[in-house]
């Protein structure tokens, strides 16, 4: 069956991330109350081999549980649930995102995603809403992993790529440069970019351009849109009542920009089950 954007929220997480509230079930009625036909789950990978991001995401011991919770959604709500993860790119893990998540473990989709990189003061790996001075250096390492990300071929599609944007602020030749290559290397690998409608209800950001949302970058999107790049919309809510706003923001950001969203076509029983269109 063929979805429009409108219909479908594909990120979405729940109190098994920690910093994330609310319930599989909650997040279901708050979805059908915006009006959505297509909920995916997509929650904070965790890794078998070791403990990883402690705090901010479930153990890998809880895997089953979440998967539980949203299969049991699947057979009581009226919605079509997605079971689905936002993997961290990392390379040594690709096996396990492949053959276990989408393949032993039968995970309906997964997403791509870039949130940690190394802060300037410490060294020490932070989330980039955190940073507010990256070096370009450390923004050109930001484009490589993303961009390895996309070409791994394992996403449906890639999250919020102008979330380093929040740590690099300066809308500068170095900002439009490294958009212009994480565009690129989508375009070159047909992989949909997200515009992530989170960031918009997150604290605004000080630029040597004035204030902004911390993502969605609007630069950004000018050049993916020039690019002809493929875009999806998602809310990627971390409380139930956010699902339906955020889901709204991101959409709104789109319109507002002309950007034309992708549509989906979802048949759990084939085997791409989910495709974006
Ligand atoms: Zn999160
Ligand atoms: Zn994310």
């Amino acid at each position: 069956m063929i979805y429009t954007q409108d219909k479908v929220n594909l990120h979405t997480h729940s109190f098994y991330c920690i910093h994330g509230t609310g319930r599989i079930s909650e997040y279901v009625s708050e979805a059908e109350k915006a009006g959505l036909q297509v909920l995916g789950f997509s929650e904070h990978v965790p890794l078998p081999d070791r403990e990883y991001r402690k705090g901010d995401r479930m153990t890998y011991p809880e895997l089953p549980f979440y998967e539980k919770d949203v299969l049991e959604a699947r057979r009581t709500s009226g919605m079509q649930i997605l079971l689905g993860m936002e993997c961290d790119w990392l390379p040594d893990e690709a096996s396990y995102y492949r053959d276990e998540l989408a393949g032993s473990r039968g995970y309906d989709f997964l997403i791509g995603a870039v949130h940690h990189m190394p802060n300037p003061a410490t060294g020490v790996e932070k989330y980039l809403g955190r940073i507010a001075d990256l070096p370009v250096k450390t923004l050109l390492d930001y484009v490589d992993i993303y961009n390895a990300g996309i070409a791994s071929g394992l996403f449906l599609f890639c999250a919020h790529p102008d979330l380093v944007f929040a740590a690099y602020r300066d809308w500068d030749s170095n900002a439009v440069s490294a958009s212009r290559d994480i565009i690129r290397c989508a375009k070159q690998y047909d992989m949909p970019l997200e515009i992530n409608g989170y960031g918009l209800v997150k604290p605004p950001v000080e630029t040597p351009q004035g204030p902004r949302p911390m993502y969605p970058v609007r630069r950004f999107w000018e050049m993916a849109l020039e690019e002809g790049v493929r875009v999806v919309a998602n809310s990627d809510a971390h409380r139930p009542e956010d699902v339906g706003r955020t889901m709204l923001g991101a959409m709104s950001f789109a319109a507002s920009m002309g950007i034309k969203l992708c549509s989906y076509e979802i048949d759990l029983n084939s085997k791409t089950r989910v495709k974006v269109l």
